[in-house]
């Protein structure tokens, strides 16, 4: 089945899909995205996508597209037209193609926002066997820009990253700065000691995950610690449980950090209940 995706206002076959060479995202990755899961044909935190979406365009002063109140919809009807049980939906929108490459924003009032949406079938996304295994992650020093707060398609450190990773053997990468852990490549990153998790607070040095939100209220809701404060590759390797949030991983258990298994080596019990309660709630949540 050819893919069906949206691109300013129409759906299309993903091979008739164009936008144009000028888009300022091709040419400066001036636009920012954002990605929601999708469990049983739903919507996994969509809300919490959709405002921050709003926060990352208004931070880049890029112009809502007038098409933004119907982002859900669209959603909607792409994980229909695609047949979509457990997936990702992608979504992009850039400061749009002004015709000509320059430094200086266009002018918002003659050109308009891109808006791409294309979906990614995952079938048992939620039954992943790395959730069994847990992940190998290595450290990397963070080099990326600073204003990570904002979800923008700048994306090649975090693609290096993971490219170092697998050279490494590992499955992905926590980044450090001044010492101290950001996050991962693609995922926000935790350690459990005893009852207590540790993450670092949110900042501009972080993005802002919508799955981490969501973990951290179900761990207090069910009497866990949280800290919310940095920590090093060094307190990590100590750590009893580790673990990574996203919207396409959930939550995920990190087994190994350069080399030095955590605890018993093996996926902690503490961050498989915080899986189970998170995949429960979300189900129960979706839209
Ligand atoms: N940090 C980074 C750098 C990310 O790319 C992502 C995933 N897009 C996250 C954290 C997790 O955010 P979320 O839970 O909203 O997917």
């Amino acid at each position: 089945m050819t893919r069906t995706v949206y691109v300013n206002g129409e759906y299309l076959p993903e091979d008739e899909a164009k936008v144009s060479i000028f888009d300022r995202a091709f040419l400066m990755a001036d636009g920012v995205y954002e990605v929601t899961s999708v469990l049983g044909g739903k919507l996994i935190d969509f809300a919490g996508h959709a405002k921050r979406l709003e926060r990352s365009l208004n931070e880049l002063d890029i112009k809502k597209p007038a098409v933004f109140d119907d982002l859900l919809e669209i959603h909607r009807e792409l994980v229909r037209v695609n047949d979509i049980e457990d997936g990702l939906v992608y979504l992009q929108i850039t400061r749009g193609a002004p015709g000509d490459r320059d430094f200086v924003f266009p002018d918002p009032e003659t050109t308009e926002p891109t808006v791409v949406l294309f979906t990614q079938n995952k079938p048992g996304l939620a039954d992943s066997p790395a959730a069994k295994t847990g992940m190998k992650i290595i450290s990397i020093e963070d080099v990326r820009w600073g204003r990570r707060d904002i979800k923008t398609v700048q994306l090649l450190y975090p693609s290096m990253g993971k490219m170092m990773a697998k050279k490494a053997g590992a499955d992905d990468a926590w980044m450090v700065q001044d010492g101290h852990v950001t996050e991962g490549t693609s995922n926000n990153a935790y350690i459990i000691k005893g009852n207590t998790i540790i993450t670092r607070a949110l900042s501009n040095d972080i993005l802002h995950g919508i799955t981490r939100a969501a973990v951290l209220r179900f761990a207090r809701e069910a009497q866990m610690q949280v800290e919310e404060r940095n920590f090093t590759i060094d307190e990590a390797k100590e750590a009893d449980e580790a673990f990574i949030t996203s919207a396409s991983a959930f939550v995920m258990p990190v087994i190994e950090i350069d080399g030095v298994a955590l605890g018993d080596g093996v996926p902690g019990a503490r961050t498989a209940r915080l899986r189970e309660i998170y995949l429960d709630e979300s189900r129960k949540a979706a839209i």
